[in-house]
């Protein structure tokens, strides 16, 4: 057996024993007036329900009410959506799959959705908070603001679709912008989930001001209903509306149910006006087509000119420079919109 040798020197300690205080550079000089803090690290994946305090009731909706809530263990603060009523277990098995499911999308132009609890029967979605609220009832009469408005939901509506997600409730309300002014669209999960368990009809599934007329009236496509083309009209009135500044058909939105379906059912599609730009004109009647088919799809629209044109040069690599461009480009958030 040989004796054990002692190893030799690790060129570290090589290193060490060789220094000398006189060739050592000096560290450069802290500013600490220039010191940016740290980005927390991101809340663990434990969002657990009895660490959240309620901190005030952001809204309602037909289908749940959203509060802010502050996660005490980390200071974040999220909107926690509480839906009514509770649901049979059969529903709520499948509302919780599918909502782990959609937990795993992750889009900077979609809401994060982080958590889900079953609170005696009582299902609440954790999500990520947007502090500048929904864009309901927001005029933007310039187009290059929403040019970049349209990209930043059209890139999130073509993650969902790749992704086979289809979102069946595109409208003003659920567009959620942030002060960074990125917008994202909010709710694909809950209002997919609640629409498959409840009659379209009954008005607790939401307006169907925002929905395309074939999901409307199942006569008109041979009783064939394409999701994705679905979302691709409702996102056309949004836009519009938008650009408006008041819901694009001859009846008022919050119409009765016959009303609503006599003018986006039985009418011609609604157009921009003749002043806006042909670029513009051209987008909204490739979202507004009758005929679903023959309706452009999200990544096609994303190469639309109305799209195109106003992006910043070099911006078209990727979502994420778009967001980098878009950052400077996007319009100040809601309160300095014009509203309606
Ligand atoms: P509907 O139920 O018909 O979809 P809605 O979208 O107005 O209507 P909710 O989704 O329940 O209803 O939202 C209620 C309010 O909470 C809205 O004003 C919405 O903008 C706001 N809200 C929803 N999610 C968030 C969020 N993640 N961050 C900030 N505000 C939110
Ligand atoms: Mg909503």
């Amino acid at each position: 057996m040989r004796p054990l040798q002692t190893p030799p020197p690790s060129d570290a300690a090589k290193s060490t024993r060789r220094r000398r205080s006189d060739l050592s550079l000096p560290l450069p000089h802290r500013d600490p007036s220039l010191a940016v803090p740290l980005p927390l690290p991101p809340p663990s994946a434990s969002l657990n329900y009895s660490d959240l305090d309620r901190l005030s009731r952001i809204g309602s909706g037909a289908g749940g009410t959203v509060y802010k809530v502050l996660h005490r263990p980390s200071g974040a603060v999220y909107a926690l959506k509480v839906i009514y009523g509770n649901h049979e277990d059969a529903v709520r098995n499948q509302m919780r799959r599918e909502i782990q499911i959609l937990r795993d999308v992750d889009h900077p132009n979609v809401v994060k959705c982080h958590n889900l609890f079953d609170h005696g029967g009582e299902i609440q979605v954790l999500l990520e908070f947007m502090d500048k609220g929904s864009l309901e009832s927001t005029h933007i009469p310039s187009e290059q603001p929403l040019s970049d408005l349209s990209r930043h939901v059209l890139a999130g509506l073509a993650y969902l679709h790749r992704r086979k997600i289809v979102h069946r409730d595109i409208k003003p309300s659920n567009l959620l912008i942030n002060s960074r002014r990125l917008v994202k669209i909010a709710d694909f999960g809950v209002s997919r989930v609640l629409a498959q368990t409840m009659d379209p009809c009954n008005s607790s599934v939401g307006t169907i001001a925002y929905m395309s007329p074939e999901r409307i009236n199942t006569d008109l496509n041979h009783g064939q209903y394409d999701g994705y083309a679905g979302d691709i009209w409702s996102l056309g009135v949004s836009i519009l509306e938008f650009y408006l500044g008041k819901f694009p058909f001859a009846v008022g939105r919050q119409g009765d149910w016959a009303s609503l379906m006599w003018a986006i059912c039985m009418s011609q599609p609604p157009e921009a006006p003749p002043s806006a730009s042909r670029e513009f004109r051209d987008f909204i009647s490739c979202c507004l087509q009758r005929d679903p088919a023959k309706r452009l799809s999200a990544a096609q629209l994303l190469k639309h000119p109305f799209i195109a044109q106003h992006a910043s040069p070099g911006g078209g690599g990727g979502v994420v420079q778009h967001q980098a461009a878009a950052h400077q480009l996007m319009p100040p958030p809601r309160q300095h919109y014009s509203s309606a």
